[in-house]
């Protein structure tokens, strides 16, 4: 992938080929198939933790790597163009630990985020209930004020290694005050009852989780920022995080591209490649025009937010175009190999079908991008 704005971007593609090519690549196929109930890729995410890309834009006072977010979108699509389920597990850990590293104070930065960077731990950003989904605010988990804890009860659904997390970012109501608040919650006790969902469609080797929690003992020093400001938080974190789909976006769309154009020049249908066949290259055309503007859209996104300036309308765009587009590139690549696209034990193509859909419904589904954005462009 040549397209760079930033000259940096070319060392953050040659860091991830490097690390691709050496341990995704190898145990790719093997993991996304890998029967139920899932693991957790424990090993390779530690991997990531020793490469620094669970903390590559986060401040180096913090232990991370002071990338830009440019950087950091760059990273994802080109972890995503080798594998999109891995690319998303490296996502997961950087936006769950986000509001640790934005709103925490102090003393929650130095005893959470080591252990977290360097993928020793694993986060969860927990917010989705089974009756609060595009409705985040609507969450009924409660937290209730026992003096020096919270007693906390509830249930969250979806949570991205949610089934594995050691500490979870929790967003919950505190009993008796109007608005969601945010708790960093220590898992590792009775109450907090976590479980792999099953038969996901794609994305499989990055799991996904459901939790009950009953009693769940939470000290007060674990409030995260202020009483009341938790749904700002969840919805500042998943801003960025939005760039980051977008990014995963691309670089999935990227792959689609790339095998269809290796496909289409070896496949001989009638007595020629079928690159040479204008509705071929008609599909090629369109694909690479659509994936082109998705990945100026992303850059800008992630540009606006290095700038400091307001980036959330950006972000809203760059998700729900960039996902639709790989949506569309996965389409037209799955018609361009034919059977042996739709039979997965021949190429890529069949994973990066079921990979791609999720893009259009996490971290806020394309309807709610395009409420976002018709708020920002004609007021609310
Ligand atoms: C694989 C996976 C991973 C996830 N990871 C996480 C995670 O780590 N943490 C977390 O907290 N959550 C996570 N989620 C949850 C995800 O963010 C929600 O699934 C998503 O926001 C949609 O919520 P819902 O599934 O309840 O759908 P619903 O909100 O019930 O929506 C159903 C349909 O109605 C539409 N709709 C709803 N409201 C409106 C509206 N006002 N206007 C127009 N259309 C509307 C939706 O767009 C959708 O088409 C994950 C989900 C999946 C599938």
């Amino acid at each position: 992938m040549p397209y760079n704005v930033d000259p940096k971007q070319q060392a953050v593609r040659d860091e991830a080929k490097a690390f691709a090519e050496k341990h995704i690549n190898p145990i790719s196929v093997e993991w996304d198939q890998k029967p139920e109930p899932r693991p957790f890729p424990h090993d390779l995410y530690r991997k990531f933790g020793e490469a620094g890309f669970l903390g590559y834009n986060v401040p180096t006072e913090h232990g991370g790597k002071g990338k830009s977010n440019l950087e950091y979108i760059t990273l994802i699509e080109e972890l995503c163009y080798y594998d999109p389920a891995f690319g998303l597990l490296d996502a997961v850990g950087e936006l769950a630990s986000y509001p640790i590293v934005y709103f925490a104070n102090d003393d929650q930065k130095k005893k959470y985020l080591p252990d977290l960077i360097s993928g020793k731990k694993v986060c969860a950003f927990v917010l989705t209930e089974p009756n609060a989904g595009s409705d985040a605010a609507n969450v009924s988990t409660v937290a209730e004020d026992k003096g020096d804890h919270y007693l906390v009860n509830g249930d969250k659904i979806f949570i991205m290694h949610g089934d594995v997390a050691d500490v979870a970012v929790l967003f919950t109501k505190i009993k008796d005050k109007p608005k969601m608040s945010a708790l960093i919650v220590e898992t590792n006790q009775p109450g907090w009852k976590k479980r792999t969902l099953k038969n996901k469609m794609g994305m499989r080797a990055a799991t996904t989780g459901g939790i009950i929690i009953k009693d769940v003992k939470v000290p007060k020093e674990n409030l995260l920022g202020d009483i009341g400001k938790g749904f700002r938080y969840a919805m500042m974190t998943l801003d960025g995080a939005r760039i980051g789909v977008a990014a995963q976006s691309v670089g999935l769309a990227q792959r689609a591209l790339d095998e269809s154009i290796a496909y289409s020049k070896k496949r001989i249908a009638f007595g020629a490649p079928i690159a040479k066949l204008q509705a071929i290259q008609w599909m090629i055309a369109d694909m690479s025009t659509q994936l082109e503007a998705s990945r100026l859209m992303c850059y800008k996104a992630a540009q606006l937010q290095d700038a400091g300036e307001r980036f959330s309308l950006a972000a809203a765009q760059a998700k729900l175009y960039c996902s639709e587009v790989a949506g569309f590139c996965v389409n037209k690549a799955m018609q361009i190999h034919g059977g042996y696209g739709y039979i997965g034990e021949f190429s890529i193509i069949e994973k990066l079908y079921r990979d791609q859909r999720v893009l259009e419904i996490y971290e806020g589904t394309s309807e709610i991008q395009r409420l976002v954005i018709a708020a920002n462009v004609i007021g609310r």
